[in-house]
């Protein structure tokens, strides 16, 4: 067996064609991945539990505890199925119907044409193509002529930026593919198109319904979120900067500067945050990338992001395994860099969980005065994992826990390595266990110090409340 590459800084690959065989799966955990993403856009449920199977196996074989996450599709936008793309020319006019009749082009967006009023501007995916409203009958069909673009692809999506959409954020897809997620325990889901508080909320109730511990990722990619960010950012267990739709709905020089002002928001209110899309995009076709996107993927582990994420570079790319690799290199290179390790801010005296957060904190900076070699969290609900995963200390996270539901879901965070343990009865011999295994795993030695943050007593599931400094026997 190959050795497994960690970083600090986690790597999610998104399944598809190009890597959803066993050996591929395999290859692209060895090279560093840390998250197998499923775009449910794309594909139906027979080849996702085949991926699910199939990572699953993956994690017993290596040891490994690689999270799946489900990325719902959202709010049906997009151009109907065609036979062939369909040949345009700047000038041309032409008519998106969803009751297509005589060459009007068939869409899939119920609410189209209420939703745009004629000089609104329409694109078609990512913005390839670019349309203006010459007339709508308010009812199925709208009339456009083409700004730019040559031709319409079956099935791409339809963007309407800066309006508003009056179709909801969960589509009846998103709930039925919601109720297989919880089914399948997946790890993470993630909802596009995120707009108001209320979506995280609605999400939320059902998986409480269910008892379920998949954890929800907002992601960022309409103007509506950016106005209610830190509110869906408090509600959501992580964050998605989704650059791609993002780039779209907004200028998209504006961009970078959205990223970073996410991407510190969750540092600050203590989120794990993700930055996707076209991190090495010409690796679709390339086998390495270009400087820019090198730079990229270092600016983003910079701006304080928690993972990284491939889209077609893994999913439908000629080089998949070489794009993680690629990735795991520049991350490592960019952990290097002590700008990283920082703690931003500090615990919130008015936060419910005041007490537990100062203990983690405390247990970050104490780790640092101490020149500690592990910093180690005993917990059930993996609360412990978020917190001190929060503050970027550069001695290494290690999480215990008896609960295997939460094991995948912490892959995602920056720094944490996650182990099942069932614990002993009393904190002293719990805490001489975990030494002795940390030992033999070869992340500690003799003398080494080790800082614990536990719960006590151990049975009553508390919030971390205890902080136990200790040397390697
Ligand atoms: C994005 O828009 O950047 C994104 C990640 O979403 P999707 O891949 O579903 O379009």
């Amino acid at each position: 067996m190959n050795a497994i590459s960690y970083n600090r800084v986690k790597i999610i690959a998104t399944a598809g064609p190009a890597c959803e065989s066993e050996d591929v799966l395999r290859e692209l955990i060895e090279a560093g991945v840390d998250v197998i993403r499923l775009n449910l856009s794309h594909g139906n449920w027979a080849t996702h539990r085949q991926v699910i199977d199939r990572v699953r196996r993956l994690n017993l074989q290596l040891g490994t505890h690689i999270a799946l996450l489900a990325d719902l599709q959202g709010p049906k936008m997009r151009i109907g199925k065609l036979d062939q793309p369909i040949p345009i020319r700047a000038g041309d006019v032409v008519i998106f119907s969803t009751k297509p009749t005589n060459g009007a082009i068939p869409v899939e967006y119920e609410t189209l044409a209420q939703d745009v009023e004629p000089g609104d501007i329409v694109l078609v995916e990512d913005g390839r193509v670019r349309l203006r409203v010459l007339e709508t009958d308010k009812r199925s069909s709208v009339r456009l002529q083409v700004i730019a673009g040559d031709r319409i692809g079956s099935r791409k999506g339809i963007n309407l930026p800066g309006r508003p959409i009056s179709l909801p954020t969960l589509s009846d897809k998103d709930w039925e593919d919601l109720l297989e997620v919880i089914r399948q325990e997946l790890d993470w889901v993630a909802i596009s198109f995120v707009r108001y508080p209320s979506d995280i909320q609605m999400v939320r109730q059902m998986l409480r319904r269910f008892g379920s511990s998949t954890r929800i990722m907002a992601k960022i990619e309409r103007p509506e979120a950016l106005a209610n960010l830190e509110e869906i950012i408090q509600l959501s267990d992580g964050v998605m900067v989704a650059r791609g739709d993002l780039g779209v709905e907004i200028p998209v020089e504006e961009v970078p500067f959205w990223q970073k002002r996410i991407v510190r928001t969750c540092n600050i209110l203590g989120k794990p945050v993700v930055v996707a899309t076209q991190m090495l995009e010409s690796m679709i076709q390339n086998p390495s990338p270009t400087r820019a996107e090198v730079t990229d993927v270092a600016n983003a582990v910079l701006d304080g992001a928690d993972a990284v994420m491939l889209s077609g570079e893994t999913s439908v790319g000629a080089y998949p395994v070489e794009a993680v690799r690629q990735m795991q290199r520049i991350l490592r290179q960019a952990e290097a860099d002590l700008q990283i390790y920082r703690l931003s801010g500090q615990p919130s005296p008015t936060s419910p969980t005041y007490h537990s957060d100062a203990v983690c904190w405390t247990a970050c900076t104490l780790a640092s005065e101490v020149g500690a070699r592990a910093l180690v969290g005993l917990t059930y609900s993996g609360y412990t994992a978020f917190q001190l995963a929060r503050w970027r200390p550069q001695t290494d996270i290690f999480i215990f826990t008896p609960n295997p539901r939460i094991l995948g879901g912490l892959s995602l965070l920056w720094g944490v390595r996650a182990y099942y343990y069932r614990r002993k009865e009393g904190t002293y011999d719990t805490i001489q266990d975990v030494l002795h295994i940390l030992k033999d795993l070869g992340h500690v030695s003799h003398g080494d110090t080790v800082i614990f943050t536990v719960s006590m007593p151990l049975r009553a599931r508390l919030r971390t409340n205890t902080l136990y400094i200790s040397r390697v026997p």
